[in-house]
């Protein structure tokens, strides 16, 4: 069991819904050091990767892909849902649905920050049915970047979108699937040691 298995058990809250609330080390409370700790398994998985910048989506995303950039190195951009004043309208695009909220949010990016031939790691908190990914993929798309891969933190393995999306060919790096959230009860799969 890895460090971040561990503390899915001693932490996270299972809601209805097959919904995993883990506020209290991602979603509302952050640890640096420990996200410290998980950026360096980022890092020993990524390191032989020629990465330009970091992407990520507000706001939980930040912190992770904060620690990610700071142990690589790394340039961080993050991919805004709300429209603010300071950021334009020279953006790249999509529309992303959220199954767990039940809206369909934009997420932007300032064709500032993203540039043609930009090979970019993407970093986020979850992976579950795929949509914010999709989104992410579509705005690098837009820009002609290149996708080198993608970083989770924890992927819902029994929702589809990790098993469609490396369907497509994205190589996916998940630091904690979890197989089964069924009676209340956290299980694991692949489970890799860190
Ligand atoms: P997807 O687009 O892959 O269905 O979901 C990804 C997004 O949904 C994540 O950015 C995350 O905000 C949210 N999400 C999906 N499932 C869960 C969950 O079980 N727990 C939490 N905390 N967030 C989730």
């Amino acid at each position: 069991m890895n460090i971040l298995e561990k503390r899915i058990l001693d932490e996270g809250i299972v809601l209805p819904g097959n919904v995993l609330k883990v506020d209290g080390f991602v979603n509302h409370r952050i640890d640096p050091e420990f996200f410290m700790q998980i950026a360096e398994e980022f890092k020993r998985r990524f390191q032989h990767l020629d990465i330009d910048k970091i992407l990520t989506v507000e706001v939980s995303g930040i912190a992770i892909a904060f620690a990610v950039g700071l142990a690589m190195n790394k340039k961080v951009v993050f991919a805004k849902k709300n429209v603010s004043k300071t950021l334009g309208d020279d953006v790249y695009k999509s529309s992303v649905y959220s199954y767990t909220k039940g809206v369909t949010y934009d997420v932007m990016v300032s064709k500032n920050y993203l540039n043609k031939g930009d090979r970019v790691l993407v970093i986020d908190d979850f992976l579950a049915n795929g949509k914010a990914l999709e989104g992410v993929y579509d705005i690098l798309n837009q820009a002609g970047a290149e996708l080198v891969s993608t970083g989770i933190l924890i992927e819902k393995g029994f929702q589809n979108g990790g098993k469609r999306l490396r369907e497509k060919g994205y190589e996916i790096e998940s630091l904690a699937t979890i197989k089964s959230l069924e009676n209340g009860k956290v299980e694991f799969e692949n489970s890799v040691d860190f």
